[in-house]
């Protein structure tokens, strides 16, 4: 019996917004430089992940391949690319998500990973299948409900860190207000540059 402790999946944002701060800490594009598994471990807490916690390296190393893969979501440039690859995980996906219901929280999704029996991958950890499962249902969940991409990898200079896109309006294009006040002010600069020359 493989225990579970990786708790509920939330609704579908909250789920999202997690999987894309998991991703900008796991770092999956620099796969040569290590990752603190406390990190990785402070990111679950702030994400109000249930305790315990238990976290191996090779945990970790497994977080950062699915890392990869969730990561070019937010990085097609188009919706039916980022569903091609959302396609490509959850078809990886091992197990059958199913509705569970508890009292304190109601309905929620989870990830299928209490199967350990059939046709689960060999090595693979709950961690991995719950990383993989949960994020790519909560990816598609926000792509039906908004008929685009489920976020993206910010597009300010020097950044790149991935964001879900929860908003109602127009894609977003930064992860933060900061860096769309940065990219602003110098788009700014570089007008006021141009119109002097
Ligand atoms: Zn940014």
């Amino acid at each position: 019996m493989v225990e579970v402790a990786v708790g509920a999946y939330a609704r579908a944002g909250t789920a999202a917004r997690r999987a894309a701060a998991l991703i900008a800490v796991l770092r999956p594009e620099h796969p040569a430089e290590r990752v603190d598994p406390a990190l990785v471990l402070r990111t679950l807490r702030d994400h109000h992940e249930p305790e315990p916690i238990v976290l191996t390296d090779a945990d970790v190393a497994g977080l950062r391949s699915v890392a990869a893969a969730l990561r070019a979501v937010l990085g097609a440039p188009d919706a039916p690319r980022a569903a091609e690859q959302l396609n490509v995980i959850l078809v990886g996906a091992p197990g059958s998500p199913r509705l569970s219901y508890e009292p304190a929280a109601g309905w929620r999704m989870d990830p299928g990973a209490g199967d350990p029996g059939a046709g689960a991958p060999v090595g693979r950890s709950p961690w991995v299948e719950w990383f993989a499962t949960g994020s790519a249902l909560a990816f598609a969940r926000l792509m039906v409900d908004r008929q685009v991409k489920p976020g993206g990898l910010c597009a300010a200079a020097g950044c790149g860190t991935p964001f879900a896109d929860l908003g109602r309006g127009d894609p977003r294009r930064y992860c933060s207000p900061r860096c769309a006040t940065r990219e602003r002010v110098a788009a700014h600069r570089r007008r006021q540059a141009a119109d002097a020359r």
